[in-house]
């Protein structure tokens, strides 16, 4: 190479050196690391705890919790922002910092084959390891812990009172906390006359060491535990948490790898395994799909859903048609009309499922659980309220002809 290309190739590689740096200028600029960041890291601080299934590679952990596996080298965080490489170990930084804490209806889960119109005291933290465009719960599931709000409100206790014409009503005592332990949170739900705890909101998947030690106090407490979770989770640490759970719901967003990927940022695959797990494990559980207009509503994905809950997971499976309204980044579509979700309830029946229901449409027929042999309304509910449960008080059962009815009563 003679004197002038040597020159020539120098500037080349200069330009595009700082092309290079400017790009990552851009990037960096774009996408901040969030102001607080460094307010988490302090040793003391309670909410930085060791967390499980990390797996030491060389420079780095890897997660083993869900199925992306992140790999952390240090001082990075994985996709759901809430575990950390710090200092060589695998941290969550969820630990005992909700970010929601809500005293309510178990209808509201939806939770339907569980002590039917009982209190359930409900607990969030940040973060989640999906990133649903339409998702319902984004202020505090797509978000840093740091950037969660300093202190939550939260119930702490329950009393029933009498009104001087005789109405009888519940007053909500609430206070703000900065942190909260487990033995806090089973303690707030036995005060507010919870019988259950669930893990939901977020995803409890990434708050696993914060959910589990709660759940094994509330076990001991007498106390029911419901987790609500998308899914995605690896089957060790779901293996290892089940014998803790009463009953798991499961958001089954639609049937169609494309759809997952681009809605979800995840995959189909590992919630289906997820479900077959459940079902092998004798776990009860119920499956929800919010139907979102032109996204997963189609005849051939409603079909394709309830054939394979039916096949692979049984006809007793309480599956549930949630309507969608718009939020976070799905704005242009409207709410799932009524004749929607029933045509998905009708086909989901029609493939033989017995307790298919519809949910966010008080008043629709689709909120009572019917007896599968006589068809009669054993539970008839409106939105989050108890209309009527004729089931029998001891075992569960259709008062018309004995069909016992899967659940807990
Ligand atoms: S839980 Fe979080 S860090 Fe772990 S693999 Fe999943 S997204 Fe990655």
């Amino acid at each position: 190479m003679n004197g002038k290309a040597r020159t020539a190739a120098t500037a080349g590689l200069l330009a595009a050196v700082t092309a290079c740096a400017l790009a990552a200028c851009a990037l960096v600029a774009l996408y901040p690391p969030p102001g607080t960041f460094a307010g988490l890291y302090p040793p003391a601080n309670d909410g930085i705890r060791p967390a499980l299934f990390a797996q030491p590679v060389c420079n780095g952990v890897q997660c083993r919790l869900c199925p992306y596996n992140c790999f952390l080298p240090e001082g990075a965080r994985g996709r759901c922002r809430v575990r950390a490489n710090y200092g060589g170990k695998m941290k969550t930084l969820a630990y005992g910092r909700p970010a929601a804490v809500h005293l309510d209806p178990i209808e509201k889960k939806p939770v339907y084959h569980m002590y039917p119109g009982s209190l359930i005291y409900s607990v969030a933290a940040p973060g989640c390891n999906l990133a649903c465009r339409g998702c319902q719960n984004w202020e505090i599931s797509q978000i840093y812990p740091e950037q969660a709000p300093a202190s939550t409100l939260v119930p702490q206790a329950l009393e029933i009172k009498r009104a001087p014409d005789g109405r009888v009503y519940g007053e909500l005592k609430q206070g703000e906390v900065t942190g909260l332990s487990p033995e806090d949170i089973v303690k707030y739900a036995l005060a507010t006359r919870s019988k259950s705890i669930a893990y939901t909101y977020s995803e409890p998947t990434v708050f696993y060491e914060y959910m589990y030690d709660t759940a094994v106090l509330a076990r001991k407490a007498g106390l029911k535990n419901v987790m609500v979770s998308a899914g995605y989770i690896n089957p060790v640490p779901l293996a290892l948490l089940l014998p803790l759970m009463d009953v798991v719901k499961i958001d089954l967003k639609g049937y169609d790898e494309k759809f997952y990927r681009s809605y979800t940022g995840g995959s189909l695959e590992p919630v289906k395994n997820t479900l077959v797990q459940l079902k092998k494990s004798g776990a009860l559980f119920e499956v929800v799909n919010l139907v979102a207009p032109g996204l997963n509503d189609s005849p051939r994905d409603l079909e394709a859903l309830s054939g394979w809950v039916m096949d692979e997971l049984g006809p007793g499976t309480p599956l549930f048609f949630s309507r969608f309204t718009p939020n976070y980044l799905v704005s242009d579509i409207p709410p799932t009309p009524t004749e929607t979700l029933a045509r998905a309830r009708a086909i989901a029946m029609k493939k033989g499922l017995k307790y298919v229901y519809v949910g966010n449409l008080p008043g629709n027929e689709g909120e009572n659980t019917y007896c599968p042999k006589c068809g009669q309304p054993l539970i008839r509910r409106y939105g989050f309220a108890i209309l009527e449960d004729r089931l029998t008080p001891a075992g569960g059962r259709c008062p018309y002809d004995g069909t016992r009815i899967p659940g807990i009563w």
